[in-house]
């Protein structure tokens, strides 16, 4: 960021005296005034009039947290047409409250430096009354929408542009920033903020439904401070005592709510816009959904999350692709250890002299040398083990996840995300969220596969889903794995439905008879062996059937195998269509058949195979072009007539060949039972 140019500037050290004298100059003009208190003025400016969402700020000057870092903050509330972009890169204040706004005045060239994000997500998402049949972004085609202009909501044109809608398809009403139009009926959904207009339809009992970008892959920060390079630049002692007293606020504010809204009703109420209490706890409960003050540090912000942010701007076509967040991320170690005195060290090196100055900018060029070299370090082994990470699951194809069992949010990556059914980016939601978001098709399975997890308290899992993604069946096998006993679980999704198809494909394969597509001898006889142990258990009667096609030699002598074969084929077919759904039939080797007849005794299957002996004793079978009749021959065994002791597939199905020879001894073309 700024240090290369610096070591460089230090290391002039031609310039060195004009450097010093000119720095203590500077020193003395840009000194701050300071109030009779002893305290430097500063002033922040809000975004929007005074609500919780800025509770943080109100508790660390009312309780003496800005006094205590010797600061004597105002606090300038916002509203329509004050822009805290402009009034920060003005002077007008020296830190101001936003997120996408700030980053995308940034990415257009403003001098602008993000310090902290307070809302770790942010609050913008679509209210809509319950009863108005809109659950995704998809049901707001052909309604009304009311939502502000491109710039200032961002993240709804970003999610709708990801659920492939043009705003050309609903008609868009400018934002009013209330929820009159939509309470009247004269909308059907506004672009709002979840801590914020939902509490007029909760105080008239009406029932709403949000609809929030981050269930669409769009997770923004919400807001957070920033400030101008120039205050972080010259006041790196002041930007961090700013940052550490509003944290601080925030901690107190979300510890003490009452005493915080206490606050804001007794000091921080402009009318006509105050809030009453129930809407400023209401706004407490929510904006704690999003700060989520004990599960992050409070103000954290990660570098991949503000250029998911950038990337999303630059698909909607608010800044070009070509950006850098160089500089964009204040960074406390930066300023503070190595620029925080600049103007003490000028002074020193003044008094001490070029030489003494020489020394110890030497040394400090050293020390910072090995500090970068140890930060570069430290980098490259990250991007390394991230490069081999993504390296793995992008070569297994896998997709990642992880759970936070505290929060229930869960994080999906790209692959993850469409393999449930979403589009290609990466999602962050609440996992009871999901099951209900009815664009991610396949979430639900996902969804019982973790909170099984979470019941059966597996340390590791592994469970095969079928799922339904928009019509297309999928097979994808989720393993996952506790982290550790803070509450975290991760782990991989793998698309596994090839891999299934050919599954069964086999299995299919090792059950059937490739001639007529009934089962085969083996998969019978395993039937049989199941079926006969619950007859054991008494639970139903059953029979045994064998048939034998008569002179059938005679037919492949006459005609040929091929006319032989067809046969077969066609007195299968036949055979199929004359038993019941739940009768087993198989081809027992050449042309015998064999049949598992449930639920029936022998008189019974006597009637059921009669009525098949006639249909086919009168069919003409086309065998290759010759037309032919064919008969068979059957004998039955029934498991009722050999003893529990005796009885095993190979018995009662020898019992049945007796009677088929005998069937075939008494001139064929009929059914022996005894
Ligand atoms: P029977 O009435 O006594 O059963 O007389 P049959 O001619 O059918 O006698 P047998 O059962 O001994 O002979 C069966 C013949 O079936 C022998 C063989 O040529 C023929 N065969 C067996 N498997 C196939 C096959 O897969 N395709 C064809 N085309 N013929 C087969
Ligand atoms: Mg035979
Ligand atoms: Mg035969």
């Amino acid at each position: 960021m700024t240090v290369p140019r610096c070591r460089r500037f230090f290391l002039t050290l031609s310039g060195l005296a004009a450097w010093a004298v000119l720095c203590l100059c500077t020193t003395l003009l840009q000194a701050q005034p300071v109030r009779a208190s002893g305290l430097q003025p500063v002033t922040l400016q809000l975004h929007w009039t005074h609500e919780f969402e800025f509770a943080g700020f109100y508790v660390a000057k009312e309780k003496g947290f800005y006094a205590e870092r010797g600061l004597d903050v105002t606090i300038i509330p916002g509203g329509p047409g004050i822009v805290p972009v402009q009034e920060v890169l003005r002077g007008n204040a020296q830190y101001g409250i936003g997120a996408a706004e700030v980053l995308l005045a940034r990415l257009r060239g403003a001098p602008l430096v993000m310090l902290a994000a307070v809302f770790q997500h942010s609050a913008s998402c679509i209210l809509t009354r319950a009863d108005s049949g809109i659950y995704t972004p998809q049901d707001l085609v052909g309604r009304v929408f009311e939502m502000g202009r491109l710039e200032s909501d961002a993240e709804t044109y970003a999610m709708l542009h990801n659920e492939g809608i043009d705003i050309s398809q609903l008609t868009h009403v400018d934002s009013t920033f209330n929820p009159q139009l939509l309470l009247d009926g004269k909308v059907d959904a506004i672009s709002a903020y979840s801590f914020s207009q939902p509490f007029f339809l909760r105080e008239r009992g009406i029932p709403y439904r949000l609809i929030r970008p981050i269930q669409y892959g769009i997770d923004f920060y919400g807001n957070s401070i920033f400030s101008s390079e120039n205050e972080v630049r010259r006041h790196p002692e002041r930007t961090e005592a700013f940052i550490e007293a509003s944290m601080k606020g925030w901690a107190y504010a979300f510890d003490h709510v009452d005493e915080a809204v206490d606050i804001i009703l007794n000091k921080y109420s402009d009318h006509p816009f105050a809030h009453s209490r129930e809407h400023l706890l209401f706004e407490a409960e929510e904006s704690r959904k999003l700060v989520m003050p004990h599960l992050v540090d409070l103000g954290h912000m990660n570098p991949g999350r503000w250029k998911h942010m950038a990337d999303t701007l630059v698909q909607l076509g608010l800044a070009d692709a070509d950006y850098t967040l160089k500089g964009f991320l204040h960074d406390p170690d930066l300023s503070s250890s190595l620029l925080a005195h600049w103007g003490v060290r000028a002074g020193i090196g003044i008094l001490a002299g070029a030489v003494g100055l020489c020394l110890v900018l030497l040394r400090f060029n050293r020390r910072l040398t090995a500090e970068i070299a140890s930060r570069r370090k430290a980098e490259e082994r990250t991007l390394r083990s991230e490069q081999r990470l993504s390296l793995a699951l992008w070569a297994g194809n896998l997709g990642w996840w992880d759970w936070d069992l505290k929060s229930d949010h869960v994080s999906l990556d790209r692959t993850a995300h469409t393999m449930l059914g979403g589009s290609d980016t990466p999602l962050q939601t609440a996992l009871e969220s999901m099951a209900g978001n009815r664009s991610l098709t396949g979430a639900m399975p996902f969804v019982h596969t973790l909170r099984n997890m979470q019941q059966n308290d597996t340390r590791t899992f592994e469970e095969e889903m079928q799922l339904d993604t928009g019509g297309k069946k999928r097979w994808v096998l989720c393993r996952g794995q506790m982290i550790n006993s803070s509450g975290r679980a991760a782990g991989v999704l793998m698309d596994i439905s090839k891999l299934k198809s050919y599954q069964q494909e086999l299995e299919q394969m090792t059950m059937t008879d490739y001639l007529t597509g009934l089962f085969n001898r083996r998969h019978f006889f395993r039937q049989l062996e199941t079926h006969l142990e619950q007859y054991k258990r008494r639970q139903y009667n059953l029979c045994v059937a064998l048939l034998d096609l008569d002179h059938f030699k005679r037919i492949n002598d006459t005609y040929g195998h091929m006319a032989g074969d067809s046969v077969i084929r066609e007195f299968a077919l036949l055979l199929k269509e004359s038993l019941r759904p739940y009768d087993v039939v198989a081809r027992f080797g050449g042309e015998e058949f064999i049949i598992l007849l449930l639920d029936s005794g022998r008189e019974e299957a006597l009637g059921i195979l009669d009525r098949l002996l006639k249909k086919v004793s009168g069919h003409t079978f086309d065998a290759e072009g010759h037309h032919l009749r064919v008969t068979f021959s059957g004998g039955i065994a029934e498991a009722d007539e050999l003893p529990a002791s005796e009885l095993t597939p190979k018995r009662i199905v020898a019992a049945a060949d007796q009677r088929l020879y005998l069937a075939k001894t008494a001139g064929r073309n009929t059914i022996r039972i005894r």
